[in-house]
């Protein structure tokens, strides 16, 4: 189940995953000898039946709801906001952002490596994690 519950959250969740853990979660429910077997699951189990929507957009739609896996986040800039100014793309450690000044610059979400150092640097706020 933790296998599982990683591969979600590193964004290569697929379907039938929701599914697969809840099957495991009854199995060992079932056949577990102790107490504390048999409630193992129920932290996986009860987060499903409150948070599917949750589990749904990770696994179908590679998005992280909260913002909490690192792995899901995006950098992005929004391409109404920015000026074309080329800060950012004087400060990215990887040399992920890149386009022509006075025109919106655009990330290379390959190289970008979520350091979030555009962020703080962007004097017109066009850069955000999503
Ligand atoms: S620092 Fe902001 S305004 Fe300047 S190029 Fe980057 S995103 Fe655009
Ligand atoms: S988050 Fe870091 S690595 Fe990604 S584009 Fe911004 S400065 Fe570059």
């Amino acid at each position: 189940m933790l296998a599982i519950l990683e591969k979600i959250v590193e964004g290569k969740g697929e379907d039938g995953d929701i599914e697969l853990l809840l099957e495991l979660a009854d199995t060992i429910s079932a056949t577990a000898l102790c107490g504390l077997g048999k409630t193992a699951p129920n932290p996986v189990v009860s987060t499903i039946r409150s948070f599917r929507d949750e589990y749904e957009a990770h696994i179908y739609e590679k998005r992280c709801p909260a913002g909490s896996c690192q792995k899901l986040k995006k950098i992005v800039i929004d391409e109404n906001l920015c000026k074309g100014c080329s800060k950012c793309s004087r400060t990215c450690p990887v040399t992920a952002i890149s386009g022509k000044v006075k025109e919106p610059f655009t990330i290379d979400q390959t190289k970008c490596i979520k350091c979030g150092a555009c962020i703080a640097t962007c004097p017109f706020h066009a850069i955000k994690e999503v």
